[in-house]
């Protein structure tokens, strides 16, 4: 039997629904830590988040502020009476994590994409009662982000979540990442057990679309969400267009989670469907201009070696191309042949100009 179907996820049920995790996207200093808890709604909030070790696109950004951050989450976890998250990438990092008693440790996009990265934690944690919850990898493989909570089971560890945080397709300009909702939905419908918690901010990238995506989450049935929530988004050291205010924060639960009946099992199949067209569409665009600029290249060489623009057999090729595509997946040969008339009419009058 599969390993997933095995586990009971009892452990979400320990919190309110929905569980809401939110802090910083770094630790900064321990004023900073100290005045986030002061100032996020403890009747939402449950745990707070920040980063203390931060892995970063490139070098010499910010980096975290290491293990003295822990002891500022720690002052703040004693005068707030709120549980502890962070991000942990290695096997120093759970140890000390770990050392400071932190209740969640989450593994981040960067490190589910690398299985010896996991393992190395899942090796660390083994046998561990802390929560674990493991990001999506940055890109849309689902078994190697269920391969990574595998690894966690593997390890005698019982208490895991999933965090959904997008993937990085094309350049999508909608979104900093991509949901790919159907994609993560079918694993939830598959494993209803494994709690799903939604991160709006790494989605997005950007504070006025936190609403948005949150409230989908939560009609989706999540389980939860990570909100980075800082009180200086501006002048935060590390993502600070998608951070925002805790006053924000609380508006934004107020909206989603008072005025709204919830339904943890409700599903909206239409919406559900309407999101990965859109997705779909937006990739079909996306390809759709990457192929006039080939096409244009390929005028700008014809040009310089005297060929015709419109090349007979070369259509002829392409056609059969597509029709024993089509056969293979059993589509609608004349659907595809009336579109690419359309998008070569298109290529040529690219390369004529
Ligand atoms: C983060 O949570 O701040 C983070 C680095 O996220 P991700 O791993 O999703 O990029
Ligand atoms: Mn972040």
């Amino acid at each position: 039997m599969n390993l997933l179907k095995k586990i009971n996820y009892n452990w979400i049920k320990k919190f309110s629904y929905p569980l809401i995790i939110a802090g910083p996207c770094s630790a900064e200093n321990e004023e900073q830590i100290l005045n986030i808890t002061k100032n996020i709604d403890k009747s939402y909030v449950e745990v707070l988040r920040a980063g203390i070790w931060k892995p970063r696109t490139k070098p010499g950004l910010f980096e975290g502020v290491g293990e003295k951050g822990l002891k500022w989450l720690i002052k703040a976890k004693k005068k707030y009476n709120i549980l502890l998250s962070t991000e942990v990438a290695n096997e120093e990092h759970v140890k000390t994590a770990l050392k400071y008693d932190i209740d969640i440790l989450w593994i981040g996009a960067r490190s589910t994409c690398n299985p010896f990265t996991v393992q190395e934690i899942a090796n660390t944690l083994k046998n561990t009662n802390k929560i674990i919850l493991i990001k999506n990898p940055l890109n849309l493989d689902i078994d190697l982000w269920l391969g990574g909570v595998e690894r966690l089971i593997n390890n005698n560890i019982k208490n895991i979540g999933l965090i959904h945080r997008g993937f990085s397709l094309y350049k999508s300009k909608t979104y900093r990442n991509i949901p790919c909702w159907l994609e993560v939905l079918t694993i939830k419908k598959e494993y209803p057990k494994l709690p799903i918690i939604c991160d709006p901010s790494h989605i997005t990238g950007n504070s006025n679309k936190i609403y948005e995506i949150s409230k989908k989450a939560i009609d989706f049935g999540y389980d939860g969400l990570m909100i980075e929530t800082h009180n200086n988004p501006k002048e935060a050291l590390s993502d600070s267009n998608q951070q925002i205010t805790p006053n924000y924060l609380t508006e934004i639960l107020n909206k989603i989670l008072l005025k709204k009946e919830i339904n943890k099992k409700y599903i909206n199949d239409l919406n559900l469907y309407r999101n990965n067209l859109l997705e779909i569409d937006e990739n079909i665009i996306y390809l759709l201009h990457n192929r006039l600029i080939t096409s244009k290249n390929i005028g700008v060489l014809k040009k310089k070696h005297n060929l015709e623009i419109i090349q007979k057999e070369k259509m002829l090729e392409l056609k059969k191309f597509y029709k024993e595509i089509c056969k293979k997946i059993n589509l609608d040969e004349k659907y595809i042949q009336t579109l690419f008339d359309f998008i070569h009419k298109k290529s040529i009058e690219t390369q004529i100009i």
